[in-house]
């Protein structure tokens, strides 16, 4: 038995891995022998490295299809610590990246309904009511998910994390690990980070025993180095975008972002990202860039709105529009200097407890100045995402700040990151057609 199923583990996750990633090149070669090139008028067509990404994430999905057979299985929010469950051979699960796939894949209304049917409000996150949706209903559209073993919840990006997890613990019954991250304003204090590090070291034995093996400090900052790479390249990718034209947009850069996401401390992640800089350097070196005739250069915040990227893309591509960068993508580049494979714990404790949800909103805006300056930005989307509240507390504020103090145009623009019942595709375009006359053409 065991023999059958390492036969269909090896079959599923290396063999049709491999033919999915051979057919996606045969694909790619197809489409510029026929001339049936990319469809866009306006867009650039994706990068080549595109279809590495795609076969990547499908290799992630098809081990784990077999990861409960295999091994052990953690699911963690997507600003948790996990290096070290990652060290400990957990395979890793995001749930919020989970979600992100049924958005992209238009299926979240129909799983979160599920959600909502059970008794769990709409006013709940789009994500936990997806995730949610899912568990209770085996709904997704990757076919199987793997059952966690453990739970890790870090509540650095908001509170609902930790309600959602709990319910997850409940229905799973299976150990919830909780890292409660102090919020900051301006700078960590000491205590704050050893706070953290207290809890970190505190969750490691009960991961140890679940995974029947002791944490091997080496392994340990071998994983935190990898993921500290892995962000610096990510980091380097998102500057590139300073040039004129921009190489990429925020558009491409939330797709590549899965991979930094759901697979920190892996050397595929890392070798992935070094190429794909390399592929930027090249367009930026022939003078290409994401959008063909660019003109105008914007800021994204908030998460994207997963189902209606291409629309947005084309709608701003065929305006001579780029948005250049985003809060969102920049987060998991941002932290990258605080890894420290030499103290793996002080600086996941350190690096942890920084991300951008977890620091005021004055912050935030102080940071936006500055990729308006870097990027030399003509305006500014602020995505009000219904689900997200800790990322839209303030934006009307930072609007409003955006507009007086750099006398630049910057607009809110009402919608859900995952559930299309929260917006209006008239509206949409209703304001995005007065924000690009606003912007001077
Ligand atoms: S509320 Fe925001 S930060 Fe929290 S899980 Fe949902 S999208 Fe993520």
């Amino acid at each position: 038995m065991k023999t059958i199923k390492k036969m269909r583990y090896n079959w599923e996750a290396s063999v049709l891995g491999l033919m999915f990633q051979l057919n996606q090149k045969q694909k790619a070669k197809r489409r510029v022998k026929s001339g049936r090139n990319w469809k866009s008028e306006y867009l650039t067509p994706p990068l080549d490295i595109a279809n590495k990404s795609k076969m990547l994430v499908a290799r992630h999905i098809l081990r784990g299809r077999h990861a409960n057979e295999r091994g052990k299985v953690a699911w963690v929010t997507s600003g948790a610590p996990a290096e070290f469950l990652k060290a400990l051979g957990f395979y890793i699960l995001y749930p919020e990246n989970h979600a992100a796939i049924c958005g992209t894949a238009r299926v979240a209304e129909e799983i979160s309904s599920e959600a909502e049917n059970a008794g769990y409000s709409r006013d709940l996150c789009s994500y936990a009511r997806t995730d949610i949706g899912s568990v209770l209903s085996g709904k997704t559209p990757i076919k199987t998910i793997p059952k966690p073993d453990i739970l890790l919840v870090c509540t650095n990006i908001c509170q609902t994390v930790l309600h959602w997890y709990r319910v997850l613990a409940h229905h799973f019954d299976v150990p919830l690990i909780l890292i409660d991250a102090p919020f900051i304003y301006t700078e960590a204090s000491d205590h704050s980070i050893e706070f953290i590090k207290r809890q970190i070291e505190e969750a490691i034995p009960l991961a140890e025993k679940i995974a029947g093996k002791s944490l091997d400090p080496q392994k340990f900052a071998e994983v935190i180095n990898l993921s500290r790479d892995a962000s610096m390249l990510w980091m380097q990718i998102l500057d590139r975008c300073q040039h004129r034209p921009a190489p990429i947009s925020a558009f491409d850069q939330f797709i590549q972002m899965a991979p930094i996401v759901e697979m920190r401390g892996e050397v595929e992640t890392v070798d992935f990202y070094a190429e794909m800089l390399h592929e930027i350097d090249q367009r930026i070196a022939q003078g290409v860039g994401a959008v063909k005739n660019e003109k105008k250069r914007l800021l994204w915040d908030n998460l994207p709105i997963w189902y209606r990227l291409r629309y947005l893309a084309e709608f701003l591509g065929q305006h001579g529009i780029v948005i250049a960068t985003s809060t969102y993508t920049n987060a998991w580049g941002e932290l990258a200097d605080l890894y420290d494979p030499e103290k793996p714990l002080e600086s996941a404790a350190r690096t942890y407890i920084y991300p951008m949800l977890n620091r005021g909103a004055g912050d935030k805006l102080a940071k936006m100045k500055r990729m308006i300056e870097d990027f030399h930005l003509d305006g500014v989307i602020l995505h009000s995402d219904r689900s997200c509240k800790p990322y839209s507390i303030g934006q009307m504020d930072q609007r409003d700040r955006i507009i007086k103090d750099l006398e630049i145009p910057a607009l809110l623009l009402e919608a859900d990151h995952n559930d299309p019942r929260s917006y209006s595709e008239e509206q949409t375009t209703n304001r995005l057609e007065s924000f690009v006359e606003g912007l001077g053409f």
